[in-house]
């Protein structure tokens, strides 16, 4: 069922706290943590605590929710003093979405090219 935990899901096991993540934010909602593998100085992960298998699973199911995500993207920008990121929701194998759980790149602290690769 669409928001369902999955076991097989990475980021479901970051949210039940299964595997360790360095969290910089948390709402009822919502969880943010760093990338383990950063693009940039600043990376960071916004997720919906349900799981939703991308980020157009996740508007279409819980509109409500994907706007706590957006919200706590500029959350996540402020804490950390970015004047100028990008906000990414890789969708699909094509465009490099590798974890089947909605999330948010958050990306800043260096110059980002346009446009992207
Ligand atoms: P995607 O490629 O699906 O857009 O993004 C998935 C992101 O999850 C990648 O940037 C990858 O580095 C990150 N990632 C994968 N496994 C882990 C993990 O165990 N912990 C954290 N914090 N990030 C992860
Ligand atoms: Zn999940």
């Amino acid at each position: 069922m669409a928001g369902e935990p999955q076991d097989d899901c990475l980021f479901c096991k970051i949210v039940a706290g299964r595997i360790p993540a360095t969290v910089v934010r948390e709402t009822d909602t919502t969880l943010a943590f760093r990338d383990i593998n950063p693009q940039a100085p600043t990376h960071v992960l916004v997720i919906p605590k349900a799981h939703h298998k991308d980020a157009a699973a996740l508007a279409a199911a819980a509109p409500d929710v994907a706007a706590d995500v957006l919200r706590e993207t500029q959350a996540v920008a402020e804490e950390e003093k970015l004047d100028s990121y990008r906000i990414v929701f890789n969708t699909g194998s094509g465009a490099g979405q590798t974890v089947w759980h909605a999330h948010a790149h958050v990306l800043g602290g260096r110059g980002l090219q346009w446009p992207p690769g």
